[in-house]
């Protein structure tokens, strides 16, 4: 930590898992059920920084695991999915077809550009998929247990919610063989020696289903089943988790009581909400996906939006201006301090070391080419020579700006003088004329070029707000652009004085 810096919510939190004397295993549970946004990733991205600040103190056997719920029903037909999904609703994630056909299942699809994410934002996890664990035996015992304690379960949940459970109700849903679902079971018994369940279904079907791979716990058992059979002992989980009554609440007490396993701690994080639109979520349609985000800006300023403020803290998302402002705060940031400790891990910073604001404008004078974008990146006196790095932030700024950009800073250089040149009054043409003049003489820079435009403007009487807006007109065909000294001194500077030139005609 360097001295004067504030201690990070992460090393506080560090702090706390190593004094418990535990092995620190942190966990993070997403269910693939639809395209997994940036609102999810707050999650992983709060254990990430966990699990690095416990490295970063020493803790050597410090686990980051992220358990996929690849096994949980199909809820309900989400706005995404055909009108056909509806017969698949009530089963597995892991045993429905993928919606588009390209991967072996439903959970597969929405798990797979997720894992590559993770990748991609360095996040080093281990992957643990809910089917695969269940078809593996790995909750043989937990899902024993619970049957034999059902009635004190049931008990220990109605206290919690202070609703009673239905007689019928069971800790154990056992997949129907005939409907494929896991919602419409209910248990009629069960043989622990033979290791089956019986069920009857809505759909008519009475039979029997094996312990392994037949069935799932119900959410609020598989919770803290989990936390014993992998040794959890953090978690961060949405707050709607970890209200009174909540499934973190009944968790606890079921941890404790039926699985005789301490309860991991509790890290509740608040929502990521996307400006003007509210609470990101894929099933209401309101979401930046975590590609989208990432094809507008490098990883390490995504951790950085995400474990900026507290967990306990509303995360807003404006991907227009404020994500510009964002990108400045974490420019300015001291190196070393919290941008490379808990962000950008052993690979080398992706960042470039030109204001994101300033490439912005630079790569639409450029018209997106990498070669002349480093061209002009280079007059303006940065130290950049790296055309992969360059490249990689022109497709950046450009995604950025086609995606979410506010009209105010999207301009094109007009090739051909613009009609709106017509707005010009005749004394501003001959301005423009002067100022041709001027930018043919060697060495002249942005504040130069200022300065010039004001002593023309007192020359020929007319404010020098006026020559501005024609700069702007006759370049871009507006009246207002990137600040003029720069701008005019990143063209090419016979296109600036043929232009001027040309709009006196
Ligand atoms: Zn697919
Ligand atoms: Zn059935």
């Amino acid at each position: 930590m360097e001295r004067g810096e504030k201690v990070h919510w992460a090393d506080v939190i560090a702090e706390d898992l190593i004094k418990t004397g535990r092995r620190p295993v942190v966990a993070t549970g997403i269910s693939p059920s639809g395209p997994i946004h940036i609102g999810n990733l707050r999650e992983v991205i709060t254990a990430d920084a966990i699990y690095r600040a416990l490295h970063d103190r020493g803790a050597e056997d410090a686990r980051l695991i992220y358990i996929a719920d690849t096994y949980d029903p199909l809820r309900r037909l989400y706005p995404f999915l055909p009108d056909s999904y509806e017969e698949h609703v009530g089963r597995p994630l892991s045993a429905i077809p993928d919606p588009e056909g390209c991967c072996e299942s439903y959970a597969a699809h929405f798990l797979q550009p997720f894992l590559e994410s993770l990748d991609e934002l360095e996040i080093d996890i281990e992957v643990y998929r809910a089917d695969l664990m269940y078809a593996n035996g790995d909750y043989d015992e937990a899902i024993v247990k619970a049957l034999r304690m059902r009635d004190r379960i049931a008990l220990i949940i109605d206290e919690v919610t202070g609703k009673v459970t239905s007689h019928d109700w069971s800790p154990f849903n056992p997949i129907c063989k005939s409907c494929g679902r896991l919602t419409t079971t209910i248990v009629t018994g069960f043989d622990t020696d033979r290791m089956i369940v019986s069920y009857r279904c809505r759909c008519g079907d009475e039979n029997e289903v094996p312990v392994r791979g037949g069935g799932k716990l119900t959410w609020r058992v598989d919770w803290p089943a989990r936390w014993a059979i992998l040794g959890v002992t953090a978690e961060p989980f949405g707050k709607d988790h970890a209200s009174a009554g909540s499934s973190y609440e009944s968790g606890i007490k079921l941890s404790r009581e039926i699985y005789d396993y301490d309860p991991p701690y509790p890290i509740p994080f608040e929502h990521v909400l996307l400006k003007g639109k509210g609470s990101m979520s894929s099933s209401k349609g309101v979401t930046i996906t975590i590609s989208e985000m990432l094809s507008c800006i490098p990883p390490e300023i995504l951790k950085y939006i995400m474990i900026r403020v507290k967990p306990e803290k509303h995360i807003e998302i404006d991907p227009g201006l404020g994500l510009l402002n964002l990108i400045d705060e974490y420019e300015r940031l001291d190196i070393g301090s919290v941008r490379s400790k808990k962000l950008s891990a052993t690979k080398k910073s992706l960042m470039i070391d030109v204001p994101f604001r300033h490439i912005v404008n630079i790569v639409q004078i450029a018209e997106f080419d990498a070669e002349k974008t480093l061209e002009i990146i280079k007059r303006g006196g940065y130290r950049v020579d790296d055309l992969e790095t360059v490249r990689r932030y022109v497709e950046y700024a450009k995604e950025w700006l086609e995606r979410f950009a506010p009209q105010s800073v999207r301009f094109e250089v007009r090739q051909e003088i613009p009609r709106e040149v017509d707005e010009i009054p005749p004394e501003v043409r001959e301005g423009l004329v002067e100022l041709a003049d001027f930018l043919m003489h060697e060495g002249i820079d942005a504040e130069m070029v200022h300065q010039e435009v004001y002593a023309i403007a007192e020359r020929i009487g007319v404010k020098p707000k006026e020559i501005f807006k024609g700069i702007y007109l006759s370049l871009l065909g507006r009246k207002s652009g990137p600040r003029a000294g720069w701008f005019l001194t990143s063209l090419d500077r016979d296109f600036v004085v043929r232009r001027f030139e040309g709009v006196e005609r």
